[in-house]
Parts: C-alpha cells; structure tokens; sequence
C-alpha cells in the first residue's frame, strides 16, 4: 500500500492508473477503521484496479466541539488494517491538504428539505460541512466508483445529491453498502470505541428498538410505534434526538403504512455523551 499526504503526489500516481485504464474506487473514511469499513474495501477491490481509501477526520462538519476532540484515532491499527485487507492507496490528508483556502471560507449547497431533517435538524451545519470535504476529496480522487455505508443513511442521499450539484453523476457511480453489526446487533462505529463496558451492554438497545418497530409495523399506528420505541431508548438510558419512520425514498416521515412504498425506522440517540446512529428497513 503506498501512503500519500500530499493531494499533487496522489493526484499524478492516480494520472498513471487512468492512462493504463484501471478503474478507482473510493473509500472516504475517518478513521478509527473498523469491519464496518473494511467491508466497504472490500467492495472497492472487487469492482476496481485501484482502491484509495482516505482518513480525513472532517473538522468542518463537526457541530460539537467536544465530539470533534474526542473522535477516535487509532492510526497504526488503520493502517496495518488496509494493508492486511488488500488496500493499495491511503490517502492521509491533512486540514491544509483538503482545504487550502482554508474551511471557514463556507461555500452553501443547495440541499434542500434534507439539510434540515433528521440528522440535518439535530446537527445544523454537518451536511454542509459533509459536502465540503466530499467536493474537495473527489476533486482530488476523482473516482469512477465511490463506496458509502447505508449506516449513514441519510449522508448517502446527500452525498447522491452533491454528485448531482456538481454535475458529476457520468464520471461517479455510487455504491451504497450494508450496515455491519456486532454479534449483539449494534452496528459497527468508530464511536463505539468510547463507550465503556456498561455503555457498551446498553448500547445494542437502539438496533432492539428498531428490530421492535419493524416487529409492530403494520399492526400498531405509526404515532404510537414512535412513541413506544422513543420510551423504550428513555427506558434504556438513552437520550433521544429522533426516532422517525420514513419513507426510503425520500425520508420525509410517513403517516400510514404506504403499501408499495419502502418504509425505513432510523434513530439517533445518545448514551451519555456519545451519540450513535442506526437504521432499518421495516417493510
Ligand atoms: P466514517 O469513518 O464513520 O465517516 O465512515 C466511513 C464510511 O464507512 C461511511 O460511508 C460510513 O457509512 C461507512 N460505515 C460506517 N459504519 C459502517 C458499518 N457499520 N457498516 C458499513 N459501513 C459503515
């Protein structure tokens, strides 16, 4: 695996894949590597010639001070991970790489409703700060295929979205991974890495309230699914930003059971001062 921090010296190793017409995957990432992660590589290897992975801890799509601080780093692991599973380019930026005017000049994406929903609404800004770093990393990478895990649910719409901002949806195909648990269902998460033993035991209750919604569905209203799976996360010691059932399409809550229609439950809840988030398909 060959380690670039300089975006010029990956941008002219990647000039020689394209002209020997090998495909590139992408792997954005911010560390703190996980099966979760290692999954989406794998993905990556197989369809293309050239996989680039990137750990890049974003500072501009952090709303909490204090989560930025406290996020994960776990470098020497990171990279003994990528290149016992095959990767061929980590790409180790730092702030100044990724944002050379610096990222306080903000330039404003249209997102639209999703900007301010869900994840939008209880972390104003971080799609903003998402669409930042994903412009300016495949500006440097410049993939034909680009690897996102469907934990993020909402971050995969907007990053669809971005791609179609800037026009880019020929060059960049998008390809949207399964969600990887824990044996105990608690999906994998750099975040998980905070939590302490007793966090930890509780913290699978998110995947079991999601498993009990799409259990209910169709056979409870949706007002009271919500409502009981909101208590159940209170009951376990959660404290709730949301829990929304929605359709799939679109993530704009529904009201009823939509036959026809994909139906997701996401949630995001904290458990002392560590948020995580989950979601499910329920129909
Ligand atoms: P992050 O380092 O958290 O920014 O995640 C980097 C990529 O890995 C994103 O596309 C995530 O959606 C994806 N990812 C994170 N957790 C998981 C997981 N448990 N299963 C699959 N993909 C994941």
């Amino acid at each position: 695996m060959i380690i670039f921090k300089k975006a010029k010296d990956l941008q002219n190793h990647l000039q020689i894949c394209r002209q020997k017409n090998q495909g590139i995957g992408f792997v954005p990432t911010m560390g703190a590597l996980h099966d979760g992660h290692l999954s989406l590589l794998t993905y990556s290897i197989a369809e293309n010639q050239v996989t680039v992975c990137s750990i890049f801890v974003n500072p501009a799509q952090f709303n909490d001070v204090n989560d930025f601080k406290k996020y994960p780093s776990t470098l020497e692991q990171d990279i003994f991970k990528l290149e016992t599973n095959g990767c061929h380019i980590l790409f180790l930026p730092n702030v100044e790489e990724v944002y050379p005017e610096g990222f306080d000049k903000k330039r404003h994406y249209d997102l639209g409703y999703l900007d301010t929903i869900l994840e939008g609404k209880f972390r104003p800004g971080h799609f903003q700060g998402v669409c930042m770093a994903v412009e300016q990393l495949l500006n440097i990478v410049q993939p034909g295929r680009l690897y996102l895990g469907q934990k993020d649910y909402q971050q995969c719409m907007i990053i669809t979205k971005l791609i179609h901002i800037m026009g880019w949806q020929e060059e960049i195909k998008i390809r949207i991974c399964p969600i990887l648990r824990e044996t105990d269902g608690l999906a994998m998460s750099s975040r998980n890495m905070r939590l302490d033993e007793e966090q930890r035991v509780q913290a699978p209750a998110i995947y079991n309230t999601l498993l009990f919604v799409k259990g209910k569905f169709g056979k409870e209203s949706i007002g009271k699914l919500k409502k009981d799976a909101a208590e159940r996360l209170h009951e376990k010691g959660f404290k709730t930003d949301y829990v929304e059932i929605a359709n799939a399409a679109t993530l704009l809550p529904v009201t009823d059971n939509e036959p026809g229609t994909d139906i997701l439950c996401l949630a995001a809840a904290y458990i002392d001062g560590v948020r995580l988030i989950d979601n499910i398909m329920v129909n």
